[in-house]
C-alpha cells in the first residue's frame, strides 16, 4: 500500500467533468517516483495527452502556471499541498490533490503526550495528516488535555492547519496555550518553534520520533540575531524577489528598497525564479541578501549562502526601523 493517497478517482473524475485535453501534472519531489504510473494511468483511462513537471514543486506558492500556459495545458494537476494563492488563474485551471498520508498518528502523539507542558496544548498539523486530527486531540483529551486547535491563517486554509510560512493561527491561540504540538515532519514542527513563545513538541508520523524543538529554536535565534547584526554594519544590499507565483513579493522589496536607502545604504532589487546560493555568487558587490520570497530559505539554512541573508522582517531590524524584541514578538516566520 502506497503511504500516500493520490486519490486516483478524483484525478480522472476532475479531468473526464472538465474535458481537458493537456495536462501539467506537479509532483513534489517525495512524490515525484508516482510521475510514470499517473501518466500511465490518465492516458490509460482518457487519452489525455499527460506531462509531468521535473522541476522543484516547493509548495502550492510553487504553481507551475506559466509552464502550463506555454504547454496550452488546459489544466494544472497540483499533488501534495492544498489551494494557497486566493488567485493563482492566468486562465489555466489548477486541481489541489493533498496526498493524504497513511502514516499511523496516534502512536507518535501518544508518545508525545509525556513532553507537552501544562494542561492546556495548542495541536496543529500539515494537510497531510489533517484527517487525523480529530483522533489525535481526542486521545490527547482523554488524557486530561484542554486542547486548542488553531483557526485558518492568511496561507493554510483549513482549521489546524500550518504551512511552512504560516503559524498565524498558532499566535491567535497562544495566550490560551501552554504548549504546542505539531503533527508532521521536522520542517513544520521548526516553523512553529520559531513563531511562538511557548515549549514545541513535534510529533513525527514518518519516523515515529518525538522531539522538544525548544533548543533548536534558541540556537537558531541566536544565528539570526548575528546575522542580522552583520546586516546592520553592512552597506549594499541584494533584495530578492521571486518569480513563483505565491511567494512574489514585488512591492515589498520595492518598500525595503526605500526604506534601506533612506537609512542612508545602498541596495538593489533581484529577480529569480529558484533562489540558487552559486548564482548570488556573481554579485561581488552585495553584502547581504534580503529575502522577500519563501522565508525558509533564509531561516533553515543561511550557511548554503555566500554570504548573510535575511528575512523581509529582519531588515527592519538592521535598519533600525524595528526592535529585536519586536521581530520575536511577531514570530520569525511570515511570507
Ligand atoms: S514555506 Fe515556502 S515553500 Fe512552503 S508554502 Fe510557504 S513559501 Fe511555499
Amino acid at each position: 500500500m502506497s503511504m500516500f493517497d493520490l486519490d486516483d478517482d478524483r484525478l480522472l473524475a476532475e479531468i473526464t467533468g472538465r474535458g481537458a485535453r493537456r495536462i501539467l501534472i506537479q509532483l513534489p519531489d517525495g512524490l515525484k517516483n508516482e510521475g510514470t504510473r499517473l501518466a500511465g494511468l490518465i492516458r490509460g483511462k482518457t487519452g489525455v495527452d499527460v506531462f509531468v513537471s521535473a522541476v522543484p514543486a516547493w509548495g502550492a506558492c510553487d504553481l507551475s502556471l506559466d509552464a502550463a500556459a506555454r504547454l496550452k495545458a488546459d489544466l494544472l494537476v497540483h499533488y501534495g499541498h492544498n489551494e494557497f494563492l486566493r488567485d493563482s488563474s492566468n486562465g489555466v485551471p489548477v486541481v489541489y490533490i493533498p496526498a493524504r498520508s497513511n502514516h499511523e498518528v496516534i502512536p507518535v502523539v501518544e508518545k508525545a503526550a509525556s513532553a507537552l507542558q501544562g494542561r492546556n496544548v495548542g495541536l496543529a498539523t500539515t494537510i497531510q495528516h489533517l484527517h487525523k486530527l480529530a483522533e489525535a486531540a481526542k486521545l490527547l483529551e482523554a488524557k486530561g488535555f484542554n486542547v486548542h486547535v488553531p483557526g485558518r491563517g492568511p496561507w493554510s486554509h483549513q482549521t489546524g492547519q500550518v504551512l511552512g510560512c504560516d503559524y498565524f493561527g498558532l499566535k491567535k491561540i497562544q495566550p490560551q496555550v501552554d504548549s504546542f504540538l505539531i503533527i508532521g515532519s521536522y520542517f513544520h514542527g521548526l516553523g512553529a518553534a520559531l513563531s511562538v513563545e511557548r515549549s514545541t513538541i513535534l510529533a513525527d508520523p514518518y519516523d515515529g520520533t518525538v522531539k522538544v524543538l525548544d533548543q533548536d529554536r534558541d540556537r537558531i535565534i541566536r544565528q539570526r540575531y548575528a546575522m542580522v547584526d552583520k546586516a546592520s554594519k553592512a552597506g549594499n544590499f541584494g533584495i530578492i524577489v521571486s518569480t513563483k507565483p505565491g511567494q512574489s513579493n514585488p512591492q515589498i522589496a520595492l518598500s525595503i528598497l526605500k526604506q534601506v536607502e533612506e537609512a542612508g545604504k545602498k541596495a538593489v532589487i533581484l529577480y529569480a525564479d529558484e533562489i540558487l546560493p552559486q548564482k548570488l555568487l556573481d554579485f561581488t558587490d552585495i553584502d547581504v541578501f534580503v529575502d522577500t520570497a519563501c522565508p525558509r530559505l533564509a531561516l533553515d539554512d543561511p550557511e548554503r549562502f555566500p554570504k548573510p541573508i535575511i528575512t523581509r522582517d529582519e531588515i527592519m531590524v538592521a535598519i533600525g526601523a524595528w526592535t529585536w524584541e519586536h521581530l520575536l514578538e511577531r514570530g520569525l516566520v511570515r511570507l
